[in-house]
């Protein structure tokens, strides 16, 4: 399989927040311009509050709903806080991201407990989006591989390589993250194949349809370039997925590559 059969996917995580006022208002403009973003998967991903919200108004679109996180117990318990992986399927959430650099830095998430985390969104029947990259210490260190991988490699080590089949890898140098510091296409395109690469080594098939998303300050005027690389199959957007202009232009870049290479 070339990189042309994967399907790019643009993802908004909204972090923490929004209203339902804004989101009302950020939805009705997303929402009408869904039906022209032919060719590629759109996943909005916002506060648990809100997952109910989302689910009704992008009814019957092409767009899924993802939540931004999800707890290492499953299904139910005295766990106060938490919210179950069946509990987001049960809300219609098709994506969840696991191991967000801001959880695994502000919130101490360790390899572990992603990898468990990961465990029970798939056990859900719904897609994870791992999140792994380094910091810029460990960038600076050289230690940016080494980082990526030891994060994968905590997914593999507890479930094996054939998880990776329904999930969706997003590589986030922590550096680039809410900073308007963006990896050059080169050093993002570098990570991918490198990443994609090693995923080979134990399965060829499973690292040619993976999806690698790229995440850290994609904005509209760099999304094209970034997107337009091999290994760089759409984006996990923050600050940008706000804005629902900004959002669909970023949308439309990885649109571009399908026209381009189709
Ligand atoms: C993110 O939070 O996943 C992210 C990539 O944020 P931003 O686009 O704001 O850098």
């Amino acid at each position: 399989m070339s990189e042309q059969a994967r399907r790019p996917l643009v993802a908004g995580n909204w972090k923490m927040n929004g209203s339902l006022t804004s989101n009302a208002e950020r939805l009705l403009i997303i929402r009408a311009a869904l039906d022209r973003l032919n060719g590629i998967d759109v996943v909005l991903c916002p506060p648990y509050p809100y997952l109910a919200q989302l689910g009704q108004e992008l009814a019957g679109s092409t767009a899924a709903v993802g939540a931004q996180d999800a707890s290492r117990w499953a299904p139910s318990g005295a766990y106060t806080g938490e919210v179950s992986a069946p509990m987001l399927a049960d809300l219609g959430c098709g994506y969840v991201i696991v191991g967000h650099s801001e959880r695994r830095g502000l919130l101490a998430e360790s390899d572990a407990l992603v990898a468990e985390k990961f465990e029970q969104v798939q056990a859900a029947g719904l897609i994870p989006i791992l999140c792994v990259g380094e910091t810029l210490a460990e960038r600076e260190a050289e230690q940016t591989l080494a980082v990526v991988l030891r994060q994968l490699q905590a997914v593999i080590a507890r479930l094996g390589i054939a998880a990776l089949e329904n999930s969706v890898l997003a590589y986030e140098p922590v550096w680039a993250i809410g900073t308007g510091r963006t990896a050059s296409p080169a050093q993002a395109q570098e990570v991918h194949a490198q990443t994609r690469g090693f995923v080979a080594q134990c399965d060829a098939k499973i690292a040619d349809s993976l999806r690698i998303l790229y995440g850290g300050s994609v904005k509209p005027d760099n999304a094209d370039e970034l997107f337009a690389a091999p290994d760089i199959d759409g984006g996990l957007i923050g600050g940008a997925a706000l804005d629902a202009q900004a959002f669909l232009a970023i949308c439309a870049a990885a649109q571009r590559t399908v026209s381009s290479n189709g």
